[in-house]
């Protein structure tokens, strides 16, 4: 069997370890043709040292100059990239057979959509790039023959139940129930959010994720983000999407039919397992996580997310329900927001605030272009940022 060729977008975080992780496990199938990341020039030398790709992309030019040198000191060939458009031409490179999308936030957009036009299998963790790019990123994907494949738990697990039949999802299915683990504070009294730390935020029960999932899981904007990227991967009015929360994250997600039957995808939460099984798919590979033991399972419960504490999930039928581009906007000023929490500038229970007020301030005119996303992308950081500097701590 030919191996296949996998460009890995931020390749030292949480999803892209977890990926080459997966890839070690199967040299005989993978080969690494490119790896790429922001700032972290160490990793990204032993990932190099590993797994031998041809290229490696740093986001800075200094963090590129360094790890050229150190390259060059281990005696290593991979060609260090440093461009705007250096992801793009990873992602869309003739030999590139799939392309994990790991970069956090909507910078990852751009190669997305290179990947997507360049036909390739997109492995997609990157969740804000398909809540910005939305009918754009879709559209994208469907007309030049890309293959799409959600490595978010929720919506692997969702993608496993559907039926593979695309075109008779709509006839069978009625809902998708997306579980949520509700993150450390479903339990803390409301009135004492806006004394949370980020260190806090990012100690999640159940992953060790990226701190801006991590910020994101505990205001349940992961979730909010996750009905969007549903409404767009399964092409599913947002009115059929809901959210139950799942502590224990063994439910992955749900689908629910027509005649009431619904159907769960189960697992130990180890993101190596829908990793394992977008980059096998249709088959299926071994993917390092451990089994469920059921004899050792305690209790399964579900609840209702309580609103109070967590406003900001509802943002997310609000936006889709409002003008084309608001789902871009709510995400641009979420990232804006955490981003302002992680840098200890902005209280907690603020980021909704900002979010809010954004969502009314930024109001999207017709969009047409990747470059028109980008813009309402920029339009609506600046504002977020002059409402977050209100709140200034
Ligand atoms: P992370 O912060 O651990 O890693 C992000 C990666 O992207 C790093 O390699 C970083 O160097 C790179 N990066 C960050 N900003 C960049 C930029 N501007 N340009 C280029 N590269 C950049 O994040 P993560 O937890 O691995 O999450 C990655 C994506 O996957 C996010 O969209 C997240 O929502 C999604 N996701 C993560 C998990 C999880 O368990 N961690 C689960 C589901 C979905
Ligand atoms: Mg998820």
């Amino acid at each position: 069997m030919k191996k296949q060729k996998i460009t890995v977008l931020g390749s030292t975080g949480s999803i892209g370890t977890n990926t080459l992780d997966v890839v070690a496990r199967h040299r005989d199938r993978y080969e690494i043709f490119a790896l790429s990341a922001a700032t972290q020039v160490d990793l990204m030398l032993r990932q190099c040292a590993e797994f031998k790709p041809v290229y490696a992309a740093m986001a800075s030019p200094e963090h590129a100059l360094l790890l050229a040198e150190k390259l060059k000191q281990n005696g290593l060939q991979t060609q260090v990239l440093q461009a705007l458009d250096a992801l793009e031409m990873i992602a869309s490179h003739p030999d590139v057979d799939a392309v994990m999308a790991a970069i956090v936030g909507a910078a990852g957009l751009a190669p997305c959509l290179a990947a997507a036009r360049a036909g390739k299998r997109l492995l997609l963790a990157n969740k804000e790039a398909l809540v910005v790019g939305g009918a754009l990123f879709m559209q994208t994907v469907k007309s030049h023959g890309a293959t799409l494949l959600p490595i978010d738990s929720e919506h692997s697990a969702i993608f496993q139940c559907l039926p593979e039949d695309r075109s008779s999802w709509h006839r069978r299915v009625d809902s998708l129930l997306l579980t949520a683990s509700g993150g450390p504070f479903r339990e803390r009294d409301p009135a004492t959010l806006s004394a949370i730390t980020p260190e806090q935020a990012c100690a999640h029960p159940n992953f060790s994720m990226g701190r801006k999932i991590s910020v994101d899981s505990a205001t349940m904007m992961n979730k909010a983000l996750e009905v969007i990227e549903a409404r767009w991967l399964f092409d599913m009015e947002p009115d059929k999407i809901k959210v139950v929360i799942h502590p224990q994250q063994i439910v992955h997600s749900m689908v629910q039919f027509r005649d009431s039957s619904i159907l769960a995808q189960l697992g130990t939460p180890d993101m190596r397992v829908p990793i394992a099984c977008g980059l096998a798919w249709p088959e299926r590979m071994e993917s390092g996580a451990a089994c469920l033991d059921f004899s050792r399972l305690a209790a399964l419960t579900f609840e209702e997310a309580d609103e109070r504490r967590f406003p900001g999930l509802h943002l997310s039928w609000q936006a889709l329900r409002a003008a084309e581009g608001t789902t871009a906007v709510l995400n641009a000023s979420n990232e804006v927001a955490v981003a302002a929490f992680l840098e200890k500038r902005l209280a907690f229970d603020r980021i909704h605030a900002v979010n809010l007020q954004t969502l009314e301030t930024v109001v999207p005119s017709a969009l047409s272009s990747l470059g028109d996303l980008l813009e309402l992308d920029t339009q609506a950081r600046q504002a977020a940022e002059v409402i977050a500097r209100q709140w200034i701590l």
